[in-house]
């Protein structure tokens, strides 16, 4: 079979142990590992500035969104608690996703505030999660500078990113979207382009698109935003049907692929 990874972005001080149980209880009670793309200073006065409007990030609850802080995931300690649990049980990997989550973090082109960012953010989840080896990074909003490959790859980290990030450089492989590969430092380099299941799209078409990347993806690397399931937050909002579209879809696709992680996946050097 087949690999597939399920990666979920954003989980954070925020992030509601139950919103997380709705979408991936399921995939746990059957020993499917979820990866996590962790925030570890989720700052909450940040803007979708390529958005009509520049709304605030909604992956922010509303009544925190604007004030100029940051929150520590090592803070909400109910919820490491949770994750430490599944950790062990080998039902979570943990990724690091940027430090604060500010608005393309990741595609500066300072390479010392990269390496510090990095440094910090990797303290920051290992003090959260001691027991897991925290070996993959996620950029937020999946945009990333050259500056910020190298400094990611440099750190000893894998990576998984848009092909549509990766400079031509004789020192990273062509890789087209969907693919994993092992660079020559044993770094791992994944490749996914799109989130399959959001809130801005209907139900009927993400899982339509879905079931068509099961059929012709590689390495089926299935991204989404848990709060996509619950938009906005509170309220008539609440995407049931989406959340129920992805159980449909994750039923499917735990019986015609085989579930893996970014550490976990089978993976052949590049040539
Ligand atoms: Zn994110």
């Amino acid at each position: 079979m087949r690999p597939m990874i399920i990666r979920d972005d954003d989980t954070c001080y925020f992030t509601p142990i139950e919103k997380l149980e709705a979408v991936y209880g399921a995939l746990w009670s059957q020993n499917i590992p979820v990866s996590l793309a962790v925030i570890p200073s989720q700052h909450c006065d940040v803007q979708i500035l390529h958005r009509e409007g520049a709304p605030y990030d909604p992956a922010i609850p509303p009544e925190y969104r604007g004030i100029p802080k940051t929150f520590l995931v090592t803070e909400n300690r109910s919820l490491c608690a949770y994750l430490n649990a599944k950790i062990q049980q080998g039902l979570v990997e943990i990724c690091l996703h940027g430090y604060m989550h500010t608005y393309h973090e990741f595609a500066s082109r300072d390479a010392a505030l990269l390496a510090a960012k990095v440094r910090d953010g990797l303290a920051i989840l290992r003090e959260a999660f001691p027991k897991a080896a925290i070996r993959t990074f996620i950029a937020p909003y999946d945009v990333m500078s050259p500056e910020a490959i190298r400094v990611v790859l440099e750190a000893g980290l894998s990576l998984c990113t848009a092909a549509t990030n990766l400079p031509p450089s004789p020192d990273l492989p062509n890789l087209p979207t969907y693919h994993g590969t092992q660079l020559a430092n044993g770094a791992r380099l994944f490749t996914c382009d799109e989130y399959l299941f959001h809130h801005r799209d209907t139900a009927e078409n993400c899982l339509a698109n879905a079931r068509a990347r099961l059929q012709s993806a590689e390495m089926l690397i299935i991204g989404n935003h848990y709060w996509s399931f619950f938009h906005d937050w509170r309220g008539a909002a609440v995407r049931s049907d989406l959340l129920k579209a992805w159980q449909t879809f994750a039923a499917e696709a735990v019986q015609g692929r085989a579930a893996t992680t970014f550490q976990g996946a089978p993976l052949t050097a590049n040539p």
